[in-house]
């Protein structure tokens, strides 16, 4: 569910606005209290709030003699007293996002932010930041659209990972696939979570070597032994800080331009 409101109050205010020094406002404005604590104080002019409070440490409301809303965050203090009262509601509210279907359990709109979320009900998938929404269905009956996720391969999965894991795909592919780049050691690299996708030694703890999977497909070998990747910002080894790709491709242009 839905559990997020944004509160919403208007009418004939004063408005407070304390730190190092004091400004008051009174006019007819309309206050949004905002999930994280945000709050914005809008009159008639310009998309400017009169007055706001960003991520407030605390929102309080007090009925007593008229509206009162409170907010401190620091040293700073938002205080908005009603002299009449044109409204107060609280409105469930959601994260806003690029349209990408229709939800399989309710028929409300999926919508794209961080991650994937249903308007109508509130359901939630984790989407990689690099991940584009395909058109295409999963092949289950889930319903859901698939995702395409580059981690040295281009795969294409369901949105939902408890219905097809992009980590099984990925483990599927690459696990032990390549060599631990250590002198010293003759173990390969599997394929781990470890908040984001790592190919990590199996040799851990051991051996501590391990990288980051790119959001990239391979496209070849690195001189140090490890697999390039193709990314959004050029070619790169597997290991960020490995120089050797780069040298490489360098040697090649030059070898090109003779
Ligand atoms: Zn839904
Ligand atoms: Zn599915
Ligand atoms: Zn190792
Ligand atoms: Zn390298």
């Amino acid at each position: 569910m839905i559990d997020d409101a944004i509160r919403v109050l208007a009418g004939d205010c004063t408005v407070i606005a304390e730190d190092d020094d004091r400004q008051e406002y009174r006019g007819r404005v309309t206050t949004i209290v905002k999930p994280d604590n945000t709050i914005l104080v809008h009159d008639t002019d310009g998309y400017q709030p009169v007055a706001w409070l960003t991520r407030a440490d605390s929102v309080s409301s007090d009925r007593t003699g008229g509206f009162t809303l409170v907010a401190k965050k620091g040293t700073q203090t938002l205080r908005i007293a009603t002299h009449d009262q044109d409204g107060f509601a609280h409105y469930p509210s959601s994260a806003a996002g690029t349209p990408i279907g229709a939800c399989p359990d309710c028929g409300g709109a999926l919508v794209r932010s961080s991650g994937v979320h249903c308007v109508g009900c509130g359901d939630r998938y984790g989407v990689p930041a690099d991940a584009t929404i395909r058109d295409e269905q999963c092949d289950c009956d889930c319903g859901l659209p698939k995702m395409r996720v580059e981690r040295g391969l281009a795969f294409n999965v369901c949105l939902d990972r408890g219905c097809e894991s992009l980590d099984a795909a990925v483990t599927e592919a690459f696990d032990r696939e390549w060599a631990c780049p250590e002198p010293d050691c003759d173990g390969n690299l599997r394929i781990l979570r470890r908040g984001g996708l790592i190919a990590g030694c199996e040799h851990y703890p051991d051996c501590d070597t391990g990288f980051a999977v790119p959001a990239g497909v391979v496209d070849g070998d690195c001189g140090c032994g490890l697999p390039t990747f193709e990314t959004a910002s050029g070619t790169r080894c597997l290991d960020a800080t490995c120089d050797r790709g780069l040298e490489e491709a360098l040697e090649a242009e030059s070898a090109a331009d003779d």
